[in-house]
């Protein structure tokens, strides 16, 4: 996969004019925003990490999480949705220019790797809530599979959530923590892709994701690994460093959230495909150098063609990609996994 399949470079002038407008409104209610501690273990223990966009990114001392604060409050974040000008941007000519190779190369291979999730852990075959489906894909991809018998998508934003009706997708159009479910409803899988950075309080996500899955069920959050190649490399030069991320978890951190919020570990995976190209492009449009860093210009500038995929995979398969997947049941019934 390569960037320009997902986010056709034609567009990306003027989307980061979007995504800066959106900034400036969200700084228009900066006296609204809260101090907060660590994302993943609460300490109040920091020290300054990345200034950008006017906003101040901290590094837990405890366990290395970075993370926004002050940050928008819950009320200014759904405000800060509804009129997001990026989104709108993305709706009208990103996601429909590139939905065809989207499919291809994010949501069938997302629902693949799911699968052999769900199968490796045990999973019942019975019932998956996805929360913040956006379009509906991957549960329309889900649906497609026949494996399961009901999946069940939460959107709130209304657009998006029609659309995933026009798809065939059960939907719940309401934000995740104003659902009411019933006792029955309890769902032998969670998953969120792409969320959990987003969230004001991830550890309120998780304890509510937790309280809604059945007993043996699997919980599976996708984010950033702030400790992966190209975050680590990059800092804020990267544009996974940006005001809507307010959370940046790594593997042992966002284990340590998911312990305190009634799970186990089951599975980290880090299967980024981008990081390698994304780091060589900041350094070939001269945001970066590599001045005094002769082995990485080597596989990243100088030998890229014979080293660039190899690289990749090998920081893929150490758990080494600044894109992670963590894979978590209720404490108690990890033990029951085969
Ligand atoms: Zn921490």
């Amino acid at each position: 996969m390569r960037e320009n399949d997902i986010r056709p470079r034609v567009y990306a002038a003027d989307q980061r004019v979007a995504m800066l407008q959106d900034v400036g409104r969200l700084l228009t209610r900066r006296d609204e925003f809260v101090d907060v501690g660590c994302s993943a273990c609460d300490s109040r223990q920091r020290v300054a990490r990345w200034a950008k966009f006017g906003l101040d990114y901290w590094e837990c001392s405890d366990c290395q999480t970075v993370y926004i604060s002050p940050r928008p409050s819950p009320a200014v974040l759904e405000w800060f949705y509804q009129g997001s000008v990026n989104y709108a941007y993305w709706n009208k000519h990103i996601f429909p220019a590139s939905e065809a190779a989207r499919r291809e190369k994010i949501f069938v291979p997302r629902v693949n790797r799911f699968l052999e999730l769900c199968a490796r852990h045990g999973t019942r075959a019975g019932t998956v809530l996805e929360v913040g489906a956006a379009f509906g894909t991957f549960c329309q991809e889900l649906n497609s599979r026949k494996v399961f018998k009901r999946v069940v998508a939460v959107e709130p934003t209304p657009d998006l959530a029609q659309h995933c009706r026009s798809l065939g997708v059960e939907v719940i159009e309401k934000p995740f923590e104003t659902v009411t479910f019933s006792r029955e409803d309890r769902f032998d899988a969670v998953v969120a892709f792409e969320v959990i950075e987003h969230l004001f309080c991830p550890e309120e996500f998780l304890r509510r994701s937790n309280s809604v899955l059945s007993e043996n069920g699997l919980l599976v959050v996708t984010c950033p690994n702030a400790q992966g190649f190209e975050i680590a490399t990059l800092g804020c030069l990267s544009d996974s460093v940006d005001a809507e991320h307010l959370n940046y978890f790594h593997p042992m951190s966002l284990a340590r959230l998911l312990a305190r919020c009634g799970f186990d570990l089951v599975e980290m995976q880090t299967p980024g495909q981008l990081d390698a190209e994304l780091v060589r492009k900041k350094v070939l449009s001269g945001d970066l150098s590599l001045d005094g860093q002769a082995w990485l210009r080597r596989v990243l500038i100088d030998q890229w063609e014979t080293c660039g995929s190899s690289f990749q995979r090998f920081l893929a398969q150490s758990g080494l990609s600044s894109h992670m997947w963590i894979c978590a049941k209720k404490s108690g019934a990890a033990a029951q996994a085969p």
